[in-house]
This record gives structure tokens, C-alpha cells and sequence, in this order.
């Protein structure tokens, strides 16, 4: 049996019932197959894949809070601090009914590669809790996110793990959690990025994500005689990613008709409306059922359904798993050009094969969604720096990341023979360097 075949069944037995986690190592170990078999002794010798595929360290707590009335409620929390081979653990928070140990295993695994694509040193990791934002006030958000951080702050740092945001945990539960680390360990630091501007934030940050995936995408278009205006854009999610990605689709001249939340989606064949879905979401915090109201033209339906929606582009934005084999037929019927995931893992492994066996332009999220991240690594600089760059200055290093990026996926893909395919060259690209700095470091 091949090393990497040894490797996928011994993740499988030694991690059951974690199918997220299976899928994540799957696909990066599937990739790696070509690169593992040039220098198998070496990386058996020295079992680079044993140690790849499991966490430094996990880290799981119990959160107890209060709620209005007077409640006590108990939430799990977890942080897993996957690699630190070439920097400090680095990747966001996750707050969601859904989280469990092997949702955020197969985030922090995923984030080993991402963050090595940046080009910045920062290692993988990911945390959250299984507690549930919604319907929430805003006091006990405050107490969810200073009893979490009471634990978590035993294990994070500026030069060890700094945390971010994820699904459910935006600026303010970054404040909240920002506030409770200074006064437990009397330190400003940064300890965690996604701030706000006034407290050591990054301009950029919040459109990061966003932003950054339309830079590469714009980049991958040009370099196959293609650009992102008059394009027509699907986009599900109506979260951090989503807005962002809707903006700067926007401002490169596309039309973006479709957003999502948990319980439903929205067409608007003239355009989203990207004030209002801003005031539904940023500001009401409310459900995307609102978006009638300042567009009667756009129409509502419950459940799931952007995909079946015509388009050049889709962006995938919300969650993982959400764009499946039948999603991926749909949208190959109906012409689209490219389809980049914002989100983490949204498509299925049928359905981003299929998509690529259909001569799709397909980008992973690793690679597509490394803005945000790359971001963070430049507010961590400025607050090493204590220094505070302009939006510009951020925006365009941001660009040139996401451009560069394309580039290194692009051509590690080809060195290994498989041009255009955008999934091997992420994981062989973000893979090489890790395993580089792993065989320098010793057995540690
Ligand atoms: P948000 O919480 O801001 O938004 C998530 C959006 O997805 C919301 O519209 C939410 O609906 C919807 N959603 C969440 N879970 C589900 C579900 N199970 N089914 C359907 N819709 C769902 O999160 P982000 O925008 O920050 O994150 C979105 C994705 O992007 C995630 O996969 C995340 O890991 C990834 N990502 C985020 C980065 C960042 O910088 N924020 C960086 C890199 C990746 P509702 O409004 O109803 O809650």
C-alpha cells in the first residue's frame, strides 16, 4: 500500500466519526501523491505525514454563561493548534450549533496550507464553540465571550496563536474577547486580529476575505483571455465573506444577483442591492426575508438554490459542503466559467471534480479565501510595528498576495504536470514549504 494510502485509512481509524476532517486530509493527500512518491524515504523516515495529519495540540473547555434571566448555560470551546512549522498558529473562530472536534480539525488543517500560500509566517490552527449567536443580546454575547477567552487566553499569544474571526464571531465578539484577555493577562497585544481600528485593527481586515478573492479570481480570469466585467456573479452567503466579495465584484464592473442565508435566498436579476443587504446584515442583524422590502422587484424562496441560477461565476460563500454534484451539473449546463470558493470547502469532492472535468476554472479555498488571513498577518506586523498603514498601502499588499498566489498554484501545478489544476498546485505549493521547514526542525 502507498504511504499516502497508509496514511488516509490510519486518519479514518484513529479519528472516527470526524467525515469533515476525513475529507479535508483526503483531498490534500490526493494531491501529494505525486510529490510523496519522488521523496517517499525521506518523508517515511522522518513520517512528515503522521505528523502532518495530527494537531500539535487540542485544546477543548467548557464555557459556562449567563444569560438575561439569570440562567446558567455550558458550551464546549476548542482550539486546535495544528502546525507551527513555519510561524505562530494563526486561524479564526468558529461560534455555531454545528462545531464539533472534527469541524474544526479539518479547518485547522485546511489553514496549514492556506497560510503557507500567503508567503507569510504564520502556522495553522482553528477554534470556536458550539454556541449559538442567534437570538442572542448583546450582554450575553459579552458573557459567552469573556468566559470563553477566560480559558482560552491560558493558551494563545501574539508570538504563539492569534486568533481571528470565523463564521458567527465578526468584530464585536472580537472586542468582547479582546477586552477580557488585557485584563486577565494585562497585556495589549495582538493577541487576536479582526480588531477594530481603534484598538490596533487593520483597515482592509474586514474586506479582506471578500476583496482578496475577487483579486485572484480577476487574476485567473485574465490569464485564460477572460475579465470580471459585464460578467454575471452568483454568490451565496450574505455573511463577511459574501458582502465583501459582492463590493468588489461590483466595483469590477460584474453584476452579482444572488446572496443566501441559513433559511433562504434572494434574486434580484438587476443587481443586489449592497446598502441595503448591509443594513439587513450588518447593521438589523436580521434575516435576508427584509431584502423584499427595499427591492420589491427581487424575488425570496426558502431553502437552498442560488446554483440553478445562470451565470459566468459562482462564489461560493457560506459554509461547507453547500454546492454539491447536482449544484455542480446545473451550473456546468448553464455556461458558467468559473466557480472559486470564498467559503471553506463548500463544493463536495464529485462536485469540484466534475466542475474541473468540464473545463471549469475551479480555485479551492485555500488559495481563494487566503486574503483574509493574509490580512490578519499584516495587521499582526503593524502591531508589532505599532504602526498603522492606510487603507491603500493594505489593499495593495493584499492585491499583490492574492495576485502572487494565483501565480505559485499556477505553476506548481505544471511543474507536476497537471496545468489547471488549481487544487493539486495549492496543496503541493502550501505542502512544499511546510515539509521543508518540518525536515529542518527535527523531529520536534
Ligand atoms: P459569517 O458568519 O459572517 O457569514 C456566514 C454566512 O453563511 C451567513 O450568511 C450565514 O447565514 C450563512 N451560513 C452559515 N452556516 C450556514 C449553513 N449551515 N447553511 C446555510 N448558510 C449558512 O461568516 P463568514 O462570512 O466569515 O464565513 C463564511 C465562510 O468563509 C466560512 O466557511 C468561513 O470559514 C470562510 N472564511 C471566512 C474568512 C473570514 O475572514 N471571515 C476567511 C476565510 C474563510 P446566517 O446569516 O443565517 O447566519
Amino acid at each position: 500500500m502507498s504511504y499516502t494510502d497508509e496514511i488516509m485509512e490510519r486518519v479514518i481509524r484513529e479519528n472516527p466519526n470526524e467525515p469533515e476532517f476525513h475529507q479535508a486530509v483526503r483531498e490534500v493527500l490526493e494531491s501529494l501523491r505525486v510529490i510523496v512518491e519522488k521523496n517517499e524515504e525521506a518523508y517515511r523516515r522522518d513520517a512528515i505525514l503522521e505528523r502532518l495529519v495530527n494537531p500539535e495540540r487540542q485544546i477543548k473547555f467548557r464555557v459556562p454563561w449567563i444569560d438575561r434571566h439569570g440562567q446558567v448555560h455550558v458550551n464546549t470551546g476548542y482550539r486546535v493548534q495544528f502546525n507551527s512549522a513555519i510561524g505562530p498558529y494563526k486561524g479564526g473562530l468558529r461560534f455555531h450549533p454545528s462545531v464539533n472536534i472534527g469541524i474544526i480539525k479539518f479547518l485547522g488543517f485546511e489553514q496549514i496550507f492556506k497560510n503557507s500560500l500567503t508567503g507569510l509566517p504564520i502556522g495553522g490552527g482553528k477554534g470556536g464553540s458550539d454556541f449559538d449567536p442567534k437570538g442572542k443580546t448583546d450582554r450575553e454575547i459579552m458573557s459567552f465571550c469573556q468566559n470563553f477567552m477566560t480559558e482560552l487566553s491560558k493558551y494563545i499569544g501574539a508570538d504563539t496563536d492569534v486568533p481571528a474571526g470565523d463564521i458567527g464571531v465578526g468584530g464585536r465578539e472580537i472586542g468582547y474577547m479582546f477586552g477580557q484577555y488585557k485584563k486577565l493577562r494585562g497585556l495589549f497585544e495582538g493577541v487576536l486580529t479582526g480588531k477594530g481600528l481603534s484598538y490596533g485593527g487593520s483597515l482592509v481586515r474586514t474586506e479582506a476575505t471578500g476583496y482578496g478573492l475577487l483579486y485572484i479570481v480577476e487574476e485567473m480570469l485574465k490569464s485564460h483571455g477572460h475579465d470580471m466585467a459585464g460578467k454575471t456573479v452568483v454568490v451565496s452567503g450574505a455573511g463577511n465573506v459574501a458582502i465583501y466579495a459582492i463590493e468588489k465584484a461590483q466595483q469590477m464592473g460584474a453584476k452579482v444577483v444572488t446572496c443566501s442565508d441559513s433559511t433562504g435566498w434572494v434574486y434580484d436579476p438587476e443587481g443586489i442591492d449592497l446598502k441595503a443587504l448591509k443594513e439587513i446584515k450588518e447593521v438589523k442583524r436580521a434575516r435576508l426575508t427584509e431584502y423584499k422590502k427595499y427591492r420589491p422587484d427581487s424575488e425570496y424562496h426558502e431553502g437552498r438554490g442560488v446554483w440553478q441560477i445562470k451565470c459566468d461565476v459562482a462564489l461560493p460563500c457560506a459554509t461547507q459542503n453547500e454546492l454539491g454534484i447536482e449544484d455542480a451539473k446545473l451550473l456546468v449546463e448553464n455556461g458558467v466559467i468559473a466557480v472559486a470558493e470564498g467559503a471553506n470547502m463548500p463544493d463536495t469532492p464529485e462536485a469540484f471534480k466534475y466542475l474541473q472535468e468540464h473545463g471549469v476554472l475551479f480555485l479551492p479555498g485555500k488559495a481563494a479565501n487566503a486574503g483574509g488571513v493574509a490580512t490578519s498577518a499584516l495587521e499582526m506586523s503593524q502591531n508589532s510595528e505599532r504602526l498603522h498603514w492606510t487603507f491603500e498601502e493594505a489593499d495593495c499588499k493584499l492585491k499583490s498576495i492574492m495576485v502572487d498566489l494565483y501565480h505559485h498554484i499556477d505553476d506548481a501545478a505544471k511543474r507536476y504536470g497537471m496545468e489547471g489544476n488549481y487544487v493539486a498546485g495549492a496543496n503541493i505549493a502550501g505542502f512544499e514549504k511546510v515539509a521543508d521547514a518540518m525536515l529542518a526542525q527535527g523531529i520536534v
